[in-house]
């Protein structure tokens, strides 16, 4: 069989060898528990101390600032439950902000806590799929106490005006919360000067394992424990620590954010033969934004055609796309992100996303476009749809 290619890097990406080299002495002969009192295991301490520095020193944070977690879901997950309690303890009844385009990890708490009875607004993003700093500003109100806005779109790509969002909330005292998992290593992020409260990630999205995130928490602004035990994470988050995956997310995220542009350059490269391939097929919607998005992640809808039916013969050819997110693929449902963006069902349903990572190369794409054409080809005269329209 042909070697796999793999476009499905949102999804998630492959560990580096850099990474897993790092962090096989911590699964060997480093197996001690770093709460324990020996030189040993403090060694393994100071390991996760050092992965710490190196998360914040890629957020622009401070060590203590930076808490582990399982993952971006636990991440955001924590984050949104704790400002609601600590502001349902004060008795307020609060009103939340989202937008309509975040991942389900940050949607279906939302919509669990409107359930719950909570005041909740989704804001709407333009056709490109990003909020109005505008609409934000008019959203917010006297009893908001929380904005939830994902930085950059698994889906299409789409980045969102942070830093201005951040202005707002910061000028009307709400917290403003990102979950920032596609953007690191992606782009340079800053929480300070971003006005950045709280920030999400997850180590699997950039080369590290899966099952580690960290949450990110402004000094001063007060969180609430996740979970109840031992003194772990400055007892906010119970548990002892995952130390050979906290040891590869720091890993990681060191080596994602030092090469930013070298990456961006090879992967604006692959994005303008993609562009300039696909464009030769007919009826190709291209979802997203060229200006303000990810280079790496790209989003059509190919007209008249499923994009499952897509996906499956792409993989006939070894090909790893999705479409719409992982999450909610195997769903009939058409994307909410793109739902959202103004598409209709038949198009939302067309569409395929293409994922790229530092490792992707040329040849792989020319791969990609040598197959793409004949297949939306063959799937649109077996379309009833397509062949009613032309
Ligand atoms: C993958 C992803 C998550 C969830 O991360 P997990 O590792 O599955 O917890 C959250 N938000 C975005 C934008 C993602 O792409």
């Amino acid at each position: 069989m042909d070697k796999t290619i793999y476009f499905d890097n949102a999804a998630t990406t492959q560990i580096s060898s850099e990474v897993l080299n790092k962090m096989m002495p911590y699964l060997t002969e480093e197996y001690f528990n770093p709460s324990s009192l020996y030189s040993r295991a403090q060694k393994v301490k100071n390991a996760i101390e050092e992965a710490r520095k190196n998360v914040a020193e890629a957020l622009g944070a401070d060590p203590n600032e930076i808490y582990f977690t399982s993952g971006a879901t636990e991440s955001n997950n924590w984050a949104i439950h704790s400002i609601v309690e600590q502001n349902k303890k004060n008795g307020k009844q609060c009103h939340i902000i989202t937008s309509k385009i975040e991942h389900p990890s940050v949607l279906n708490v939302f919509k669990k806590l409107e359930r719950d009875g909570l005041e909740v607004s989704y804001l709407n993003v333009d056709a490109e799929g990003r909020v109005s700093p505008e609409e934000l500003e008019k959203t917010i109100k006297s009893n908001t106490v929380l904005v939830s806005v994902m930085y950059a779109n698994n889906e299409v790509g789409t980045l969102q005006p942070i830093s201005e969002l951040g202005e707002i909330c910061r000028k009307h005292n709400v917290v403003f919360h990102t979950d920032a998992v596609q953007a690191i290593g992606n782009v340079k992020i800053d929480v300070l000067h971003q006005n950045i409260d709280m920030l999400s990630l997850s180590g699997h999205k950039f080369h590290a394992p899966k099952g580690v995130g960290a949450l990110y928490v402004r000094k001063g602004l007060k969180v609430e424990n996740l979970l109840f035990g031992g003194g772990q994470e400055r007892g906010k988050r119970a548990g002892t620590e995952n130390v050979a995956s906290i040891v590869g997310l720091g890993c990681a995220i060191a080596e994602a954010t030092k090469d930013i542009e070298v990456k961006n350059r090879h992967l604006k490269e692959l994005r303008e033969m993609l562009l300039s391939g696909i464009k030769k097929i007919p009826k190709v919607k291209y979802n997203g934004s060229l200006e303000h998005g990810l280079t790496g992640t790209l989003n059509f809808s190919f007209e008249g055609i499923e994009g499952e039916g897509i996906l499956l013969l792409l993989n006939s050819y070894g090909i790893c796309c999705s479409s719409g997110s992982a999450c909610t693929s195997g769903s009939l449902d058409p994307s909410h992100v793109l739902l959202a963006m103004g598409l209709d069902h038949g198009l939302a349903q067309s569409s395929v996303r293409i994922s790229l990572s530092k490792y992707n190369t040329s040849e792989e794409v020319e791969k990609f476009l040598e197959v793409i054409n004949p297949i939306v080809e063959r799937l649109r005269k077996m379309s009833p749809v397509w062949n009613e329209k032309i």
